[in-house]
This record gives C-alpha cells, structure tokens and sequence, in this order.
C-alpha cells in the first residue's frame, strides 16, 4: 500500500496522471454545475484524472462520509456545508499534513468556521460567524501584505463585475509566465476575509472598488498556504459556472491544482489567456 502511494505520487511528480478527489454535497453555490464544469476543466488537460466524493446532504447522517483522502495527490473542495464526522477531519489533516495536495476553491473558504485545522490550512476564511477571533484580515499595500487586526465579521462582496487580477509572484511556479495583471470576467470579488493566514503567500490580488460595493483596497485571490508537508492552493475565484469559464481562472486552476500536487508546473499558459484590457471566456 505505502509502496503504491510513493509510486504513485512519483508518477504524478514525473508527469504521469494526477489523481484528483473532488468533494462536494452541499454548498450554497450551484455545486451540481460547478462540479462537472471543474472535473471538464481537469480532464481536458490531459494532467489529471478526476473522481467525486459527495457528502450527503444538508442535515443527513454523515459517519458514512469517508473518502479515502490518501489515494489521491490532491483533494479539491467544492463544499461548504456541515462538520464532517471526526474521523474524516482527522484523516483530511493527516493526508494534507503528510504531503497531500488541497484546492480551496471559491465558497470552500466559507466551510467549517469552527474546524481550527481547517482554518490553517486554507489560511483565510469568510462568513459562517467568523470575527477578529479567527485571525486579521490581510491585504496588499503596495509590496507587502498589512493585516487588519480590527474587530468584525468576515467575508462579503461587492457587485459582481470584472475586475484586474495583479500578479504579486510573479516568479511563483503557478504564476510565471502570466501576464502581470489581467481581467477576470464577472465575478464575485470576496474582500476582508479573516483567518490566522500562516505561512500564506499571496499570489495575486483585485481591487476592491468602492464604486462596486467593495472595500477599497487590494484584496487577496490567489493564495498558497503550507500546511505541515502539504501545499495548498487557495482561489476566491468561480462564484459560478460562468466565471469558471475565464481561461484566467482555468488556468490557474489548473497550474494552482498541479502545483498542490506536485510542486512544480508543467501547464503551459494558453494563447488565449486574458489580457489587461480584454477578457478570454471559453465556452458559451
Ligand atoms: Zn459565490
């Protein structure tokens, strides 16, 4: 068994198939289509192989909810709703803690305000009665990040609108090549998110307009925390199916998930990647 996972994970690092787990099953997002569209994204690149773990649902008995987080080299979450039954917490910190892969993407950073390991990891967190107990809330001043140690909720968008994601790593195996800033199609743009934000870096940042309903600084979108062994990959981005269709958040998505995985990037950065003026949206 632990020969196969050290295999397994060497293939992936050598460019054979990523093993992905998608989890979902509950979410105040439109999971049922968020899903198919991220498994189409992983699967069309030829990187990945995807399978699904769905939780049942709101308010069901969830001891039964076990996946089998160590066959993978990475979990993607797309879930966002009641406490897992402690064995699995246990085993998801176990897997991330012992080198496993973690996509935090879009609502994930709502889930689970009470997990403190959970928090941890994706270093950043919004809503579900989080406060000034849960850590800062960071943005980026000019060159550096600036934590906000004021009191209050975390959490909240503006309008949904396009908006210029800033490149702030450029060098970041995820983000070299990109474009240092690029538009995003619409979207929501989370701004003042809380969490204890340890070893975090943030990738790219948006700002925030006022004139949009938002705070009116540079708020982070693209994060990595380290979590024991495990990289994470944190994206604010993809409120929708439409907004999963920019090739910007393809492609970070894409490199974002690799990474996790492995490391390193492989993902070339597509022609049709967005530019600072114009969009790129695949699909209808
Ligand atoms: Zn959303």
């Amino acid at each position: 068994m632990l020969c196969g996972l050290v295999f397994a994970a060497t293939a992936a690092a050598a460019g054979g198939a990523i093993r992905v787990l998608i989890v979902d099953g509950q979410n105040n997002h439109a999971w049922r289509e968020t899903t198919p569209a991220l498994r189409a994204i992983l699967e069309e690149s030829g990187r990945f192989t995807v399978e699904v773990a769905t939780a049942p649902p709101k308010g069901a008995d969830m001891s039964a909810f076990q996946p089998d987080f160590a066959s993978y080299d990475v979990v993607v979450s797309n879930y966002n709703g009641d406490p897992w039954p402690e064995a699995t917490r246990a085993a998801f910190e176990r897997f991330v803690r012992s080198g496993g892969g973690f996509v935090v993407y879009h609502a994930a950073d709502n889930a689970f305000p009470e997990w403190k390991e959970y928090n941890e990891m994706i270093g950043l967190g919004g809503w579900g009665g989080r406060n000034e107990e849960h850590g800062p809330r960071i943005y980026w001043d000019r060159d550096h990040i600036e934590f906000d140690f004021s009191p209050g909720r975390a959490g909240h968008h503006g309008r949904r609108h396009p908006f210029l994601v800033v490149a702030r790593k450029p060098k970041h195996p995820i983000m070299k090549g990109l474009p240092r800033a690029w538009m995003h199609a619409s979207d929501e743009l989370y701004d003042s998110l809380r969490g204890p934000a340890r070893n975090l870096e943030v990738l790219a940042t948006a700002y925030s307009a006022p004139n949009t309903g938002g705070t009116g600084r540079d708020e982070p979108v693209l994060m990595t925390i380290r979590y024991g062994k495990g990289r994470v990959f944190h994206t604010t981005l993809g409120h929708d199916v439409g907004a999963t269709r920019c090739v910007g958040f393809i492609t970070t998505f894409l490199r974002g998930t690799e990474w996790a995985a492995t490391g390193k990037v492989r993902i070339r950065v597509p022609r049709d990647f967005p530019a600072t003026m114009r969009t790129s949206v695949r699909g209808k």
